[in-house]
């Protein structure tokens, strides 16, 4: 009888592959080896790093729980799965003891179950073939447990083997889906215009899984919203950082800007025109933070102002490309995103944002931008913008 050889728990993650081919490939892998590692670091010494398409994760403490690892690399983008392993080294002998105490780990005693085994060999230097194996180990633990019986369609129980180099062999059960999408910060960076509302951080999310980095900018309106209203956008952002990792949140002090825009325009046009003057602030914070793009949450046709004329409109106040990732979907689809991602009780705490207090009961849903340039006038437009820029305050999350 074979002795147990040396195991040890690990983790490892799968990477998406499309990107891995192109020339960015590197950079790809140390940008996400860099975010696990920051996102596992509350947990404890772990060692995070990268060889053959894989990443790797090694519990440095025996106190840091595998399933607890899992929970946090599987919602780091660029991720696609994450599977909790049994690592060791060996041959055929090492693999059938390891294979009958891995499956004893798992099973209920006592209950019946099914079966299946699926053996990937990376090291074609190993002396059998995948199914040669899968056959072996399979008929050893049918063997084994008397309570096991295989069933190549629909196991309670996949034990998947992989056979790398150099003797290296895991096991595992469960391949846990990932977000895929891009890890953040291989894709520069972007000023997202963050309310207090449902929309806004769903597509901070969306584009941070692009690979998008995020500032966050919100336009506040004391005393006309409440220091609450404040709370509540800083409580998103901080629950954003969890995806997209670091922000800073710039808080535009907004009252003096909307009250002037309130006088000089004619109500229905008001709602537009402070839009675009929120976009304009937003573009020259970009400048300052070497943003690229604005985000948005608005949906076409979701409200009077963000028809295809009003978006036009509000487009034409800035010459960055405004990303809008929740734009062709409905509001059921962005409201299960935000509760997936755990901004929606949030979102949806009653203190109103600034727009809700400075709507027109009508606003024009077809402005053009000739009427809106006409209305513009009445005001200084670009000292609006230069006030609201000196009027910043940052919070760091
Ligand atoms: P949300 O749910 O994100 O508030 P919404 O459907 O309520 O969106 P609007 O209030 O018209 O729509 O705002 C459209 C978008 O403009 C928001 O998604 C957000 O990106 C931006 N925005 C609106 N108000 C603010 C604000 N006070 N500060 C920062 N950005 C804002
Ligand atoms: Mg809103």
């Amino acid at each position: 009888m074979t002795n147990r050889p040396d195991m040890r728990q690990i983790v490892i993650a799968r990477m998406g592959e499309i990107t891995l081919k192109g020339l960015n490939r590197g950079k790809f892998e140390h940008r996400l080896v860099d975010n696990i590692s920051r996102r596992l670091k509350p947990l404890g010494p772990v060692e995070v790093y990268q060889t053959q398409s894989r990443i790797w994760i090694v519990p440095g403490s025996s106190s840091i729980r595998l399933d607890d690892i899992l929970d946090r690399v599987t919602t780091v983008f660029g991720v696609v799965s994450a599977s909790s392993a049994w690592e060791f080294y060996g041959g055929m002998d090492e693999l059938r003891v390891m294979a009958c105490q891995y499956m004893e780990s798992l099973l209920t005693e006592g209950k019946p179950a099914t079966f299946k085994v699926e053996t990937r060999r990376g090291d074609k230097g190993f002396p059998f073939s995948s199914p040669v194996v899968s056959a072996e180990i399979g008929g050893v633990l049918d063997e084994r447990f008397d309570t096991l019986t295989v069933d190549v369609r629909h196991p309670d129980y996949t034990l998947y083997i992989e056979i790398r180099e150099q003797g290296r062999m895991l096991l595992y059960s469960r391949i846990v889906k990932g977000l895929r999408g891009l890890p953040v910060g291989t894709g520069g960076k972007a000023m997202l215009l963050l309310s207090g509302g449902i929309d806004s951080p769903v597509a901070g999310y969306l584009m941070a899984g692009r690979g998008l980095e995020l500032e966050c900018v919100y336009f506040h309106a004391a005393p006309y919203t409440s220091e609450r209203a404040r709370d509540k956008v800083v409580e998103l952002a901080r629950l954003l950082t969890g995806f997209c990792g670091r922000t800073t949140l710039h808080i535009v002090h907004f009252t003096e800007i909307q009250l002037a825009i309130r006088d000089a325009v004619p109500e229905d046009m008001m709602t537009v025109i402070m839009r675009r003057v929120m976009m304009r602030i937003a573009e020259g914070l970009a400048a300052r933070t070497r943003c690229l793009a604005l985000i948005t949450g608005e949906s076409l046709g979701q409200v009077a102002s963000q028809t295809i004329e009003a978006l036009a409109v509000t487009n034409a106040s800035v010459s960055l490309p405004v990303f809008r990732p929740l734009v062709g979907l409905d509001k059921d689809a962005t409201v299960e995103i935000a509760r997936r991602i755990g901004t929606f009780e949030t979102s949806i705490l009653p203190y109103e944002d600034c727009c809700t207090l400075f709507v027109a009961k009508h606003p024009k849903t077809k402005p053009t931008l000739e009427g809106t340039l006409a209305c513009e006038a009445a005001l200084d437009i670009p000292a609006l913008v230069a006030s609201g820029l000196a009027n910043v305050e940052e919070v760091v999350l």
